[in-house]
């Protein structure tokens, strides 16, 4: 009985041994599907550019070449920066994303509060929506702000986080409201902030290739330090204008470059406009800041937004009539909105998307010439700086559309790049999509069989196939390791199917559908041809262990002849 137990032991050990001797497990990477080809959502702001000024330049009038150019565009109330990058970037009116101006007041605590001077709120502390910025990072998107000033940081939203952010240094920013600082010095304040933008995209360029989605959004800040210092209509204004669409241009020929045009959507557009301001039209000369002559007798704090324009906070709202009477009575102001409806003036905050806690009891926008705090020769803030310049270019849109006339808002692109990158639009974005300008639709999916395969010979054979769908007629073309394999037309749903034979190695399969020359689908796949290599027996080790297990077997045996002749004795 116990020899029979010890024979099988050896036995198992051999088997075992040899086993693991003779199957060496071979090592190949997991292969990879399907990957998207990425895109590139671009967002460029040419700060403070007066489009009755702008649209004259030729370089200006070159971007109408690559997409659409819209010749109805609007921005918020106030036209000024922070507001109006945050309805960019958050896809709404004031009244919906909080932001009114870089500070402001808390209107409700003002009313109640015993001081005299309200404390004022930050642009971070007058938040209450989402930026796409924290949408697309949500998502996975890769997200960077290159701008000129601190404040714009507002276009990242609460979190305060994207991938990249890069803000002019200081020293470039030197004196910009200094009509007197050289114009080389205003061009190297955009020149940086194109340097940057082009840096981020040579460096995400692959993986925007390989199926990365980017969102870019930058600030040129130069033209808007120019206007308030030198005023629209001075040379100055004209050379930095010019010298901003150069450089607009120019990151439109990198991006080309870099072979990511045929998807790419950029919008190019103002913040808001610049109007000739007169400093002896200068409203507040004071040192006081905050209260206007024209509201004597009217507890209130005022708030320049812009130049042209501000918020009156009432300290007892029911003087509301009584300082709308008087304003009307200066004859000062192009615009008057109300927190509450009354009948002499253009309409309510509400009209205006301008209901935010932090927005004043009443909007003053002044006319021509006029300003509140600053002498400056160049303003903004009301109504006569809301008319904005807005091309939305770029590989995807169709090439039959090239200019519109509809009215669009600086809030609607948020959402149309929403469209752009797949991502999901938050409710609180109230623009809408221009979605129509994009190329058309394409549904696309591609599947390898098998997309591992051993090599019996010098080569393999797979099988790719392809179907989806598509909205008009276009080609389809397949390519291995860049090498063409296969085209054809297709149209509505289509299904094609390739075989293949490949070498060792990895493989990429890229399939392409274009239409009108340009790219509308693409994706990646991998295939893996793995040749089966056994390492060469290892005779020695089998040997010793067969001569092993043999004596081991043995042992049993020996003993009992060694007991039997010990029992004959
Ligand atoms: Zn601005």
């Amino acid at each position: 009985m116990r020899l029979k137990i010890v024979r099988k032991t050896s036995l198992l050990i051999l088997l075992v041994l040899s086993y693991v001797l003779y199957y060496v497990p071979l090592t190949f990477t997991e292969p990879q599907h399907s990957i998207c080809l990425g895109r590139l959502a671009l967002i460029i702001v040419v700060d403070g550019a007066e489009i009755s000024i702008v649209n004259g330049l030729e370089e200006f009038n070159l971007l109408k070449n690559y997409g659409i150019y819209f010749s109805n565009a609007y921005t918020v109330l106030p036209s000024a920066t922070t507001p109006a990058h945050t309805a960019l970037a958050y896809g709404t009116y004031p009244n919906v994303s909080g932001v009114v101006y870089t500070y402001a007041v808390d209107r409700e605590e003002y009313h109640v509060t015993k001081e005299n001077i309200p404390k004022t709120v930050s642009w971070y502390d007058q938040i209450m929506s989402e930026s796409i910025v924290e949408v697309a990072r949500e998502n996975g998107v890769l997200t960077a702000l290159i701008v000129g000033k601190e404040k714009l940081k507002v276009m990242m939203g609460l979190n305060q986080v994207a991938d990249v952010l890069k803000i002019l240094p200081s020293e470039l920013a030197y004196g910009v409201y200094d009509p007197n600082i050289p114009i080389e010095a205003r061009y190297r304040q955009d020149e940086w902030i194109i340097n940057e933008t082009i840096s981020v995209i040579r460096s995400w360029s692959e993986l925007i290739r390989s199926g990365e989605y980017a969102l870019v959004i930058v600030n040129l800040p130069a033209l808007d330090w120019t206007g308030h210092a030198c005023g629209p209509e001075s040379e100055e204004y004209y050379l930095v204008a010019r010298h901003a669409f150069q450089q607009v241009l120019s990151l439109v020929d990198i991006i080309k470059a870099e072979g990511l045009w045929n998807n790419t959507l950029m919008f190019v557009l103002a913040d808001h406009g610049m109007s000739d301001t007169k400093p002896s039209k200068m409203l507040l000369p004071s040192k006081d800041k905050h209260h206007w002559g024209v509201l004597t007798g009217i507890r209130h704090y005022l708030i320049d937004t812009g130049g042209t324009a501000a918020f009156i906070y009432l300290k007892d709202k029911r003087d509301l009539e009584k300082a709308v009477k008087l304003i009307l009575k200066s004859n000062l102001a192009d615009a008057i909105y109300s927190i509450s409806p009354i009948n002499s003036v253009n309409g309510t905050l509400e009209d205006v998307g301008l209901n935010s806690p932090f927005a004043g009891d009443i909007f003053v926008s002044l006319k021509n010439g006029y300003q509140f705090s600053y002498p400056n020769e160049g303003a903004h803030g009301g109504v006569s700086t809301q008319k904005i310049f807005m091309f939305m270019l770029g590989g995807v849109i169709s090439s039959k559309l090239t200019y519109s006339n509809e009215i669009v808002s600086i809030v609607d692109v948020a959402p149309t790049i929403c469209e752009f990158l797949g991502l999901p639009i938050p409710e609180s974005f109230k623009g809408k999509t221009l979605n129509y300008f994009f190329a058309p639709k394409v549904s696309l999916k591609v599947s390898i069989s098998p997309s591992v395969i051993e090599l019996t010979d010098s080569y393999a054979e797979s099988i790719i196939l392809v179907n989806g769908s598509v909205e008009v007629p276009s080609k389809l073309y397949i390519y291995v390791d860049e090498e063409e394999i296969k085209s054809s037309d297709i149209s509505g749903e289509f299904s094609e199917t390739v075989s293949i034979k490949v070498e060792e190695g990895e493989h990429t399969v890229l399939v392409k559908i274009l239409s009108d020359g340009k790219v509308i689908g693409g994706a990646t796949s991998k295939i893996f041809a793995v040749k089966i290599r056994y390492l060469p027996l290892p005779w020695n080790l089998i040997y010793a262990s067969i001569v092993i297990g043999v004596l081991i077997s043995l042992i049993p045996l020996v003993l009992l002849i060694i007991n039997m002749k010990r029992k004959k004795l």
